[in-house]
């Protein structure tokens, strides 16, 4: 793995936009609300998509790939 952001195959995008279902798991320390780490709560589809051109992005076979794949439609 490298660190380059990942294209989109459409536009040539490195942003997305996501709505995976997270939150931020907080605690208060010296009066501050710290945040310690973030958590995905997965009870729906991972939902992944450009931030340029709206393509559906495959969020497991993006993942597994290493590199940003489209969700293409099923035949
Ligand atoms: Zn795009």
């Amino acid at each position: 793995m490298n660190n380059e952001y990942q294209e989109c195959p459409n536009c040539g995008s490195t942003e997305f936009l996501t709505v995976l279902n997270s939150y931020e798991v907080v605690s208060l320390v010296d009066g501050k609300w710290q945040i310690i780490r973030t958590e995905l709560v997965n009870d729906d589809e991972d939902y992944v998509t450009c931030s340029e051109c709206g393509e559906d992005v495959d969020f497991d076979i993006s993942e597994q790939r290493g590199i940003i794949t489209l969700r293409t439609p099923t035949p």
